[in-house]
């Protein structure tokens, strides 16, 4: 059981790695999160520049580096913001509700089987292709355990978590909590790569899809005053152009 303050470090570089390092004997309990899952010598980049070292030479797993620390653990994501005020901050998904407590799901080519009953896919839900091993992570779910990388949403908490919720090849969904998928299959981070969600974090259902446009992955992330500009300028500029019409003013069902 987890004892003491909690320590969060942001970065693996050479500051976050020494200073968890540092923590190594002390009554608290170290996060450190990089975006990277790698620590980078950056003294020797230019010896990988010229040649003379591989990229691998000089990068080294976070989790290796501290392997033998117990009261550390490395979490692989990007901070976004600091909330110095300590309260929470949310990000609102929409994800259709798939399972409710107890149900037994699996997908299989796709597929949803919910209690033994194949479910109608979403319309266009899975036309976009899905390749290799990501195909059968997410056509064949749960039959592949999530496994986090870079890029890919899966939390470490789902990977931990997951196991004990598979029961002869269902997930089968625990009191209190929900499966959700997205309706495009092949492109969707849902309840396959975060797990349940628990009724209190439920927030409601949506009713109308007032406007909807095209947004590069990354807007979010853009939060500064000055991309705020640009983004107002382009959505000006592009607005008819750019305007998802078939999905402006829809009813949601
Ligand atoms: C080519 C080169 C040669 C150098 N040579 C020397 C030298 O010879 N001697 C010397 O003393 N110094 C040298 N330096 C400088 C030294 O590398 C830096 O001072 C040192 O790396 C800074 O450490 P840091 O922990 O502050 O940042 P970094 O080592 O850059 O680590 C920052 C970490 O934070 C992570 N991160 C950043 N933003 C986020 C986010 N939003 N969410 C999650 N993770 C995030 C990054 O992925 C990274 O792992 C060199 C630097 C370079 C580039």
């Amino acid at each position: 059981m987890e004892t003491g303050h909690r320590v969060v470090i942001l970065g693996g570089g050479f500051g976050g790695l020494y200073a968890a390092k540092a923590l190594k004997k002390a009554p608290v309990q170290v996060t450190v999160l990089d975006r990277r899952n790698f620590h980078l010598f950056q003294p020797l980049l230019y010896q990988v520049a010229t040649g003379s070292l591989s990229p691998g030479e000089i990068a080294s797993p976070l989790r290796s580096v501290l392997r033998k620390q117990a009261n550390t653990r490395v979490l692989l994501g990007e901070a976004i913001d600091l909330d110095a005020d300590g309260k929470p901050q949310y990000f609102f998904l929409v994800k259709r509700l798939v399972g409710l407590p107890g149900d037994h799901i699996h997908l299989r080519n796709g597929i949803v089987i919910l209690n033994g009953v194949a479910q109608n896919p979403p319309k266009d839900g899975l036309n976009m292709p899905a390749f290799g091993e990501d195909q059968k992570f997410l056509d064949e779910f749960p039959s592949v355990t999530p496994d986090p990388e870079p890029g890919n949403f899966i939390t470490e908490a789902w990977t931990v978590d997951f196991a004990s919720h598979v029961k002869d090849g269902d997930l089968v969904v625990p009191p209190g909590q929900y499966f959700m998928m997205g309706d495009n299959r092949h492109n969707s981070a849902d309840s396959r790569f975060w797990g349940f969600v628990p009724r209190e974090n439920i927030v409601g259902r949506p009713l109308l899809n007032y406007w909807s446009f095209k947004t590069p992955d990354d807007q979010e992330q853009k939060t500064g005053m000055g991309d705020n500009l640009v983004w107002m300028g382009h959505v000006v500029l592009h607005f008819f152009s750019d305007t998802r019409w078939t999905r402006t003013l829809h009813l949601i069902r």
